[in-house]
């Protein structure tokens, strides 16, 4: 793949009126280099700005825009390229004067997330002067995390863990669906690669999805996200006898939020992913056990406390192998 650097070389004797024609031509290559490159969720997001071929003049400034992001990543690749560089900053520079004043980025609530990310940084270098350095190396996470996307549940604070810990998957009430491509693609990719040998299914009290999930909507619900609470609904379904018989309301809820995170890490087990995982490491001479383990949780917002739920999913898995499982067992 050429380098955009090297593309833009001589960029600098064009006329102003040249450049405004030139914007297309760019935007369109930042496109093929950047879809051909490794900055794949890049190239993903200026393909989905190219689809329609009639907005790309429009959208020209929004590429460039995006660009800049993918300009700081290839200056970091090509330190020697000062004088390149400096015609690119110069470049993007002139054309950010027609750029609409929302895309300028400069947004007050911004502004102090990148000030938050200074006080960071400088935190953990007076903290530990090798922080950085551990956190620029390989991840080497000991659990997947898979949890609600609640701004409450910050998975690394709640656990007490440092950066690197957890490698994370959140929706909207911590579901484990089979047909979810995105959570089937974390999972492959801890189990098989990550080498994780802990799965940790978190839900929470006062979980709006929980709530929703047993809610009787007259007028359509919450639109869309109904056919994803449906998952929730299966499980209060599934245990209506016990739901049944609690009266308080608030009692009712925080036992489906229980039962969610059970039913969700059972749904882990019925992945053939994790299935053959488990079998690979219970043959495996070195390990011996069935790996990863899945543990159901629920984290407490209004105290802190994060529960480990009493699940035996060993016997849970026993009493369903029948029904299943994919692979055929040793014994
Ligand atoms: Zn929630």
């Amino acid at each position: 793949m050429g380098c955009l650097p090297t593309f833009l070389r001589g960029q600098g004797k064009h006329t102003h009126r040249e450049r405004r024609l030139d914007k297309t031509m760019f935007a369109s290559s930042i496109h093929q280099l950047a879809c051909g490159s490794r900055f794949g969720a890049l190239g993903w997001a200026l393909g989905r700005v190219s689809v329609n071929a009639t907005a790309v003049v429009a959208c020209t400034d929004v590429r460039l825009k995006q660009y800049r992001g993918f300009h700081g990543s290839c200056k970091r690749q090509h330190k020697d390229d000062a004088d390149v560089h400096a015609k690119v900053a110069e470049y993007l520079k002139e054309d950010e004067k027609d750029l609409p004043k929302e895309l300028m980025g400069s947004h007050p609530d911004l502004e102090d997330v990148l000030k938050g990310n200074k006080e960071w940084v400088k935190k953990m270098n007076d903290l530990d002067p090798e922080f950085f350095k551990r956190l620029g190396g390989k991840q080497h996470p000991r659990y997947l995390y898979i949890g609600c996307s609640d701004a409450r549940v910050d998975p690394l604070q709640l656990m007490g863990l440092p950066q690197g810990s957890l490698f994370v998957h959140r929706n909207v009430g911590n579901v484990v669906s089979n047909t979810d491509l995105n959570l089937l693609t974390v999972v492959d990719f801890a189990v098989n690669f990550l080498k994780v040998p802990h799965i940790v299914v978190c839900g929470h009290y006062d979980c709006g999805a929980v709530r929703g999930s047993i809610a009787q909507p007259q007028d359509g619900g919450l639109g869309l996200v109904e056919n994803w609470l449906t998952r929730i609904r299966d499980v209060a379904r599934l245990h209506r006898h016990e739901l049944m018989a609690i009266e308080d309301p608030e009692a009712k809820h925080r036992r489906l939020v229980e039962l969610n995170v059970t039913e969700q890490s059972l749904n882990l087990y019925k992945i053939g992913t994790v299935q053959k995982a488990r079998l690979d490491s219970y043959q495996n001479k070195d390990t011996q056990m069935a790996l990863p383990r899945v543990h159901g949780m629920v984290f407490d917002a209004s105290v802190g406390i994060l529960h480990k739920l009493p699940m035996d999913f060993k016997k849970e898995i026993e009493e369903n192998r029948a029904i299943y499982d994919m692979y055929k067992s040793p014994k």
